[in-house]
């Protein structure tokens, strides 16, 4: 992993557009689906909108595509301009693949056009298609598109297509030694949408919204911290997610038993301690959260923290507030904290998968 400068340096950097700065990190705007080298001259975002990114190959699997302007996968010296061409027929083509044939039937030589991607963008073609097509799939998925939809436009050939590209992005399949120590990664459906479940062989580390721009970066960090690969994959701890998360849904159970993996910081790790306190159907301000952490004005590192929490739901982030009562921020999405809200509040049982 290559870490990333201080957030307040890259503030300050973007802020001031420093191009110095091109090629160290990357900047992402949630509301754009776009990403910049710092230096980029267009308008600047509302700073919650942004995401820092330490690689260009980092933004592009978790869905962004790169800035028209600045052009931030060219910080490591300009492509030839076949690249570029490629780059814009991948950009242009709504779902089809460029297989090796393809590439022939355009006059590329496939072995060339995988040493040139790999030595700009650190990254085959082929992922670099894949990373496009993922990412613009979960982004009409966050719309609100019907998921049957969004897999025959990209190309998918079946669901089973999808998360099997889905689970490509996640890693390499570990070597037979390390095949003992890695982790499962299911796909489980909710009346809020699909989630991403993850579990090590000792407890659930992740469940998000597969719409969630973080998700990939999410499992990069338990990747790094676990010094395991992802594969897609079932264990007893997904079971027992799957089936506490119907009961859930179905309003007929307030407090998870599935065990739960959450490394972090130790103040990352207090936050998340305390969300666990917060009791079903109650919520809680961001500034009484910094309290109770011990932390009194510290809302908003709580806030990040709270936003870094990697398992949804069973860790209750969502119950987290403003104090004027406004919901505040929610990864997953406002209307999806809303209706977490209400089940808990006894508003019945959510059934229908709703688009928001
Ligand atoms: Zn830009």
């Amino acid at each position: 992993m290559i870490a990333l400068p201080p957030q307040s340096e890259m503030d300050t950097a973007f802020g001031a557009s420093d191009a110095s700065y091109d090629g160290i990190f990357f900047v992402a705007v949630t509301t754009t689906g776009i990403f910049c080298r710092p230096s980029c001259p267009a308008r600047k975002p509302l700073p919650r909108n942004v995401r820092y990114f330490a690689t260009a190959r980092e933004a592009l699997f978790a869905g962004f595509r790169p800035c028209k302007r600045c052009r931030p996968m060219e910080t490591v010296g300009r492509p030839p301009n076949w690249v570029l061409d490629l780059l814009a027929r991948v950009e242009e083509g709504s779902g089809g693949r460029l297989k090796d044939a393809d590439l022939k039937a355009l006059g590329h030589d496939p072995a060339r056009v995988r040493r040139t991607f790999q030595r700009h963008y650190g990254m085959t073609f082929q992922a670099y298609c894949r990373s496009r097509r993922l990412g613009r799939a979960l982004e009409q998925i966050r719309r609100g598109a019907d998921l049957d939809e969004v897999v025959l436009d990209h190309g998918f050939e079946s669901h089973s297509g999808f998360r099997e590209a889905f689970g490509k992005t996640f890693g390499r399949p570990p070597g037979k030694a390390r095949s003992t120590g890695c982790i499962v990664v299911a796909w489980i459906e909710t009346p809020l949408g699909p989630m991403v479940a993850g579990a090590t062989a000792d407890a659930i580390c992740l469940l998000e919204f597969t719409d969630r721009r973080m998700l990939e970066a999410q499992l990069r960090t338990l990747q790094a911290r676990f010094k395991c690969a992802a594969v897609p994959g079932w264990n007893r701890h997904i079971a027992q997610l799957q089936e506490e998360m119907g009961q859930y849904f179905a309003g007929a159970l307030r407090r998870f038993n599935v065990p739960i993996l959450a490394p972090g910081t130790p103040f990352q790790q207090r936050v998340w301690e305390e969300l666990l306190r917060i009791p079903y159907g109650e919520t809680i301000a961001y500034e009484a959260l910094a309290g109770a952490v011990g932390s009194p004005g510290a809302c908003r590192a709580v806030g990040t923290a709270n936003g870094l929490n990697r398992i949804a739901i069973v860790i209750p982030c969502h119950r987290v507030v403003n104090k004027n009562g406004k919901l505040g921020g929610y990864g997953g999405g406002l209307w999806r904290k809303q209706r977490l809200l209400d089940l808990e509040r006894g508003q019945g049982p959510l059934t229908g998968l709703g688009a928001g």
